[in-house]
């Protein structure tokens, strides 16, 4: 028989174990296995990419009415096939943790104190700061009057949450807007 050095050594571990078994009186007769039901048989399956980093491992996310019950690597995809870290391993817990966070927080310039408000508010919020610091800061034609209309005053930094679409959209818009500083997480 023709056997490899790994080969050779999981068959002389396995010879030896069972030795070492048998002689502390252990059965080693066959046992009969039981295959426990898939907890994920009866859920729908979706693909989707770990928001953590710019490795972008896929995943597969099973739901049942409409929970996440599982999230494991995606086999199939080119870039982890099937791997994930200890981070990606952990991703089932941020669709369940009752510490995740599912409202707006808001902590006002020199206060301590966080507090609640919408989604509507946040994104005017936003939308009136960004554009107070582009009026006053906007430079239509540089030092030998050349057009360059930018502001060097708001930087943008996209998340590895963002898909390909979704980072396209966003460099757009800030473009649009005049931002020379547009970054990626996923080039850090
Ligand atoms: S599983 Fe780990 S390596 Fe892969 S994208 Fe997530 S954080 Fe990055």
């Amino acid at each position: 028989m023709k056997l490899s050095r790994r080969g050779f050594l999981v068959a002389a571990g396995a010879t030896a174990g069972g030795g070492v078994l048998s002689k502390l009186g252990l059965d080693l007769g066959p046992s009969i296995a039981h295959a426990e039901a898939l907890k994920t048989r009866y859920a729908r399956e979706s693909t989707t990419i770990c928001p953590y980093c710019g490795v972008g491992c896929g995943l597969i996310v099973s739901t049942m009415n409409r929970n996440v019950i599982n999230v494991e690597g995606d086999p199939s995809h080119p870039i982890n096939k099937g791997a994930l870290c200890c981070k990606g391993q952990s991703l089932y817990q941020v669709a369940t943790s009752p510490r995740r966070l599912t409202k707006v927080m808001y902590r006002a310039p020199r206060s301590t104190a966080w507090e609640e408000v919408s989604w509507e508010w946040a994104i005017n919020r936003i939308a009136d700061r960004a554009k107070a610091t582009r009026d006053a800061t906007f430079t239509k034609k540089d030092d030998q009057g050349r057009v360059v209309n930018r502001t060097h005053a708001i930087g943008a930094l996209g998340g590895a949450a963002l898909d390909n679409e979704e980072c396209y959209l966003y460099g757009k818009l800030m473009r649009a807007l005049g931002l020379v500083y547009v970054e990626h997480q996923a080039r850090i």
